[in-house]
């Protein structure tokens, strides 16, 4: 893939990747998740490759198994299943946040990510990793590990959220999540598993797949098509908590409508820089202010937060694993990936399987 160039999608014989420092390992690719950013890479609108190709191996959402290591490895033995984490630190001294295993916080914008910017990802037979980006998967939740990258990102996201409801001596209860993605579901899975009442909002029908996903796991559903905004406010009321997981500014804005005082706002969509609307931004600014409520973004994650998603799913595997069966379900061989793309089929989640 030639990263700006729509289409450029390709499959290609490469050599098998070498260990060459002592901390890497080599990985047998398992599974790859193909998600929004994958689709935007193939679009042309993101993405940056390696500094010595025009080319970049897609890829940010794998599970491998580890064929080999450099001598000073020690956390992983041969056979183990591993998850890679997605970003480098920028190794800028002033970057606080990348000294301290925070890159997903990095400041200088100079971090690299496998798979989107300036690094090769996971999308091949083998993948060569160091020691410190990976996490160990038990083989119990083999099955739906490739889905501990999103994952990670919900869970980064709720620990924000989290940290900032504990500025209040009560808990929040009632969650909006706007956007019934891979995102939006486990979003939904993860709240509902904390406890919240879920409600979610997204533009796929009452009768779609996703309404019925949402459903299974305990939530409710509302589509934009046939419920206006007016109408979730009779019956919902209002809510503690919002998490915007569509991109869709308008999602943003009806976001600001339907959040309770002292409310949470967490903005997880990478949203247009082209659309230019028509605001009274000193209202928002006075509602935030004289309602006490709090927006904020969050992108990436770090290995924490991977460590915690395996955690997690460890914990609640009997429960959630019929619905992350049901968001892994659609798996393809990697032959049939570029020809899928040119199609441009509709696809909530395409998982490659090397087996
Ligand atoms: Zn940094």
């Amino acid at each position: 893939m030639i990263p700006g160039e729509p289409n450029s999608l390709s499959l290609e014989d490469l050599a098998k990747p070498v260990i060459k420092k002592d901390n890497e390992l080599l990985i047998k690719t398992i599974e790859v998740g193909i998600d929004g950013t994958d689709l935007d890479i193939i679009k042309g609108v993101h993405g940056e490759p390696p500094p010595d190709s025009k080319k970049i191996i897609l890829g940010h959402e794998a599970l491998g198994k580890v064929l080999d290591s450099g001598a000073s490895v020690k956390k992983f033995v041969k056979g183990a299943l591993v998850v890679p984490t997605v970003r480098r630190p920028c190794n800028i001294a002033s970057c606080i946040p990348c000294r301290k295993n925070e890159s997903d916080m990095c400041i200088t914008g100079r971090y690299l990510e496998r798979g989107i910017k300036g690094l090769n990802g996971f999308l091949s037979e083998y993948f060569v990793e160091e020691e410190d980006y990976l996490v160990e998967i038990p083989s119990s939740i083999a099955d739906v590990a490739v889905l501990m990258e999103p994952l990670s990102i919900c869970i980064k996201t709720f620990t924000i959220i989290d940290k900032i409801q504990k500025r209040l001596s009560w808990e929040a209860e009632k969650t909006l999540i706007l956007g019934a993605g891979p995102l939006g579901i486990l979003f939904t899975l993860l709240m509902k598993s904390k406890g919240y009442e879920t409600v979610v909002l997204s533009r796929s029908s009452e009768q779609s797949s996703k309404a019925e996903l949402i459903r299974l796991i305990g939530a409710r559903y509302y589509s934009t098509i046939s419920t206006s905004s007016a109408d979730i406010k009779n019956s919902e009321g209002g809510f503690d908590i919002i998490i915007e997981a569509t991109g869709v500014y308008e999602m943003v804005l009806k976001s600001f409508e339907y959040l309770k005082k002292n409310g949470i706002i967490a903005l997880t969509g990478i949203y247009n820089t082209s659309h230019q609307i028509q605001l009274n931004f000193g209202k928002v600014l006075l509602d935030l202010v004289l309602d006490n409520k709090v927006v904020f973004g969050a992108v990436n994650s770090n290995i924490s937060h991977f460590r915690e998603a395996v955690s997690e799913t460890l914990k609640n595997y009997s429960r959630w694993k019929g619905i992350l069966h049901k968001i892994t379900a659609d798996k393809i061989k990697l032959v049939d990936f570029p020809e899928l793309v040119s199609k441009k089929s509709n696809f909530i989640k395409k998982i490659i399987t090397f087996k």
